[in-house]
Parts: C-alpha cells; structure tokens; sequence
C-alpha cells in the first residue's frame, strides 16, 4: 500500500493495536498504523506474559472495597495511591467503588466472561496466522497459598470459578514441590489453574504481529498523533510533525494515553492508570515451567526465554510520576521470600502503565453515534489476554458486521 490512502488508521501499536491491525490487514483492508514509538514499547512491554483466562472477575468488585482499606494502609501492600496524585485521582476512585456494587459486579462478570470465552481460542488463532504460535503455552499455571487463614477463601474460588467453567484444582505442598522444585517458601497449597498459559516473551509477540502485519500489506510509521478530527465521515489524524493522515475508519489503541484523544472524537472517558512494576532476571532459568502467583502477595513469577520475570503491584500515580524505587525492592524481598535460592543480584527494572477505567472493563467497539470511530483500549491487566478477541471484534465492526457477544458493558458512554 505504498503511498495509497488508507481504508483504516490505527493509532498506538500496542499488543492491541498491533493485534486490530494486522487481523484488518489479513482481512484485506489497507492499514495505516501509527505509534510515536516503535511498536510494542509500552505497557505490553514488560508485563509478565500471562494469559490469565481464568479472571473473570473485574477487580471492581464488593471483596476489593473492602479489603482496599488494610492494603493502602499497609507499606508493604500490593495497592499503593501516590500522596500528590490522590487529589487528582479521586473521580476515578469515587467510580470504582460505584461500580464495584454487587449488582455492577455481576453485570461485569457476565461482561467479561463472555470476552474470556473466546480469549483463549482468538489469541491462539492471532497467533497462529501470525506463525507465533510457538511463543504460547498453555500448561495452565500455579497460585501459592502461604496463609492458613487463606486457605478456606483459596479453596473456595474452585467452585466459585467452575461455576463459569474456568477449571482448577487443589494441590498439595508436595505436589507444589514436584512442579516447582524452586519454590522455599511455606505454603498450605497451591490453586492449578489448567485452561490458563503464557508468553515467554511478551515483546517477541509485539514484533511477530508486527512482521506478519508488514507482511500482510500494513504500513507503520513512527508518528505523534496530537490531534484526531473527524469531518464528513472521514477522519485526519494530525501528527506532532505537521503530517496529515487521513481515512474513512479509525481505530484508538493508545493504551492509557487514549483519554485526550478520545475527548477530541467526542468522549469523555474516565480512564486512569494502575501503574505495574517488574523485575528481570535474566539468565535465571528456575525449575518450574509454568508462571507460579501469590494469593496473598499479589505477584506473578513467568519462566521468560531471557529469564525469569516477577510483575506485581497497582500503584496510582497518574502518567508523569518517576517509578517508585522501594516497590522494585519490595518485588526483589518477595522473590527472596518465595523462592530463596533464586539470585537476585543481577535485574533489569521497568515499570508500566496499564490502562484501567473504574469498572475493569474495557472500551471496546464502534462508536455509540455510529460514525466509522472503533475503540479499543482500556485493558487493564489483561490486554494481552484479550488481544486476540479484541482484534477479530474490531475487524468484524470494521467490516460491518457484528460480534457474537453484546457490545453495550464497553461503550465509551456508559459512565
Ligand atoms: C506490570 C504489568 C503486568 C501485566 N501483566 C499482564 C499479564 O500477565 N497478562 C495480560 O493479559 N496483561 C497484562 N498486563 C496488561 C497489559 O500489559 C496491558 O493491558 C496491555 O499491554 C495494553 O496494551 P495496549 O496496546 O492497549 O497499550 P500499550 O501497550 O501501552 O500501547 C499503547 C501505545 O500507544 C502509543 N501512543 C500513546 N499515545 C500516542 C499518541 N498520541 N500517538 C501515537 N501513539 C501513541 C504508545 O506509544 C504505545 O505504544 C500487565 C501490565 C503491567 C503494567
């Protein structure tokens, strides 16, 4: 598609991004993708590759409330809010504990799993016109129980869980060891979740998206969109060079960079951002294959192709703030404590921003005022679960047809 004007503009090569494009450029629709930075460099970066089919729970939810208060007050505690973001980030807060109601709860419960009923099936047909199929696993994955006191809620989520048909069982500490020869810590047991599995490397599945993308007859350019107008059913997408892109459908992926944008098309979305931390440890090949949680610690271990990964904390602190230092050290205490043999002395550090509205449901689909405008971000800690569903959703409105699942629990409109 050289120099030919585009059918589609997608702006933010995220994993989202990059998934709507190249599903619509396999579909045979000329794709112009625009990122101001090479693909794949933000939150889908350094998260820990988990394809966490099994939450179909939306973190806004009555059991968060409640316990949100011991966590914030906790310096340990995986949730943090930033003391000079806390003014500022009092709407979204405000929101979140509206939608975590029981009865928006359980809307949202059937929201999401009706997207997580097919995550698992799309991402692994993304990935295999893609020919990325070998950086999947899906060997299911552990979450460690390490409190007594946990144990009757931990076991409880089994058949809390099955009742949706995410599947999972009860093992032992010896059976936890047999997997996971690593793990030191005391523990009563452990959750295998079976439907569940991972990437082991997160950004070789942003490039292979994109190579395929490229492939398929996609453009790219490395572009600052500032400004989106929309003008007799066509869109221009202004870029901080004084370029000019111009399409009759557009597409917003820009993670948790889209609220501007989304204001200049019309929408005024309370989008924030749980900030994510991660510590690699590259060379670090541990003895258990499969990515290992805590129940109590909220963090994720993966088994990367580099080395091993530990991601966790939610820290409200809004796009500009510097990354925290203690909340590395925090990751590093937790990964001494889990698995005590593990070095730690060599790490790389990255902290990311994950796109969350209040309720934990994304915004995902055609315009509610029925202009060619499609959205897709606001993924919050599953976007690259939800890659594959939200590509072939998108691609199929695009094309003017609609999806299986009702659209309405993701409109941009429903705050
Ligand atoms: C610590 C951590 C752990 C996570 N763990 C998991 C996990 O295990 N499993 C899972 O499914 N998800 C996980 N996530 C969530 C997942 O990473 C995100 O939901 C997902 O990466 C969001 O993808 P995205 O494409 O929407 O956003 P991003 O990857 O952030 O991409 C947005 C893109 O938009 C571009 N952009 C922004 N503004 C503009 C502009 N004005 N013009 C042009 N380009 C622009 C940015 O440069 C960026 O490339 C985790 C996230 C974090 C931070």
């Amino acid at each position: 598609m050289p120099d030919e004007a585009p059918d589609v503009i997608v702006v933010g090569a995220g994993t989202i991004g990059l998934a709507c494009a190249f599903r619509l450029a396999r579909a045979g629709q000329r794709v112009l993708l625009l990122d101001r930075e090479q693909p794949g460099l933000g939150a889908s970066f350094g998260k820990p590759g988990h394809i966490a089919t099994e939450q179909i729970f939306p973190l806004a939810s009555p059991e968060v409330v409640r316990g949100a208060l011991r966590y914030l007050l906790d310096g340990e505690s995986p949730l943090r809010i930033r003391p000079t973001y806390l003014f500022s980030f009092l709407p979204w807060l405000l929101r979140f504990v509206w939608a975590s109601r029981q009865s928006a709860f359980d809307r949202g419960v059937t929201a999401l799993s009706a997207l997580q009923k097919t995550a698992r099936a799309d991402m692994a047909s993304l990935l295999s016109a893609a020919e990325a199929s070998h950086l999947m696993h899906m060997n299911g994955h552990l979450v460690l129980i390490e409190n007594p006191v946990s144990t009757p809620a931990a076991r409880k989520e089994i058949a809390r869980l099955g009742a949706f048909g995410v599947d999972a069982v009860w093992l032992s500490p010896a059976q936890v060891r047999e997997i996971a020869p690593d793990i030191t810590a005391h523990i009563e047991g452990a959750l295998k979740f079976t439907g569940t599995g991972h990437v082991d490397d997160p950004h070789a599945v942003s490039k292979a998206l994109h190579d395929a993308y490229l492939a398929a007859g996609g453009r790219f350019l490395q572009s600052e969109v500032t400004w989106i107008d929309s003008l007799a059913d066509k869109f221009t997408a202004h870029a901080s060079n004084g370029a000019r892109h111009s399409a009759r459908h557009l597409v917003l992926s820009c993670g948790a960079w889209s609220k501007t944008l989304a204001a200049q098309l019309g929408y005024a979305v309370p989008l924030d951002t749980e900030r994510g931390y991660h510590i690699t440890l590259p060379g670090v090949f541990p003895r258990f294959s499969i990515p290992v949680a805590s129940y109590e610690r909220k963090v994720i271990m993966t088994p990367m192709s580099a080395g091993l990964r530990m991601t966790g904390t939610v820290e409200f602190g809004g796009l500009h703030l510097a990354p925290d230092p203690k909340r590395f050290l925090l990751l590093t205490r937790h990964m001494n404590a889990l698995a005590a043999n593990i070095p730690t002395g060599n790490m790389t550090t990255w902290m990311g921003f994950r796109p969350s509205l209040p309720d934990h449901l994304p915004v995902l689909g055609r315009a509610p005022d029925g202009r060619n405008l499609f959205f897709a971000f606001g993924h919050q800690h599953l976007g690259l679960t939800l890659a594959g569903v939200t590509a072939r959703i998108i691609a199929l409105q695009v094309m003017g047809r609609e999806p299986e699942i009702k659209m309405a629990p993701f409109a941009p409109d429903r705050f």
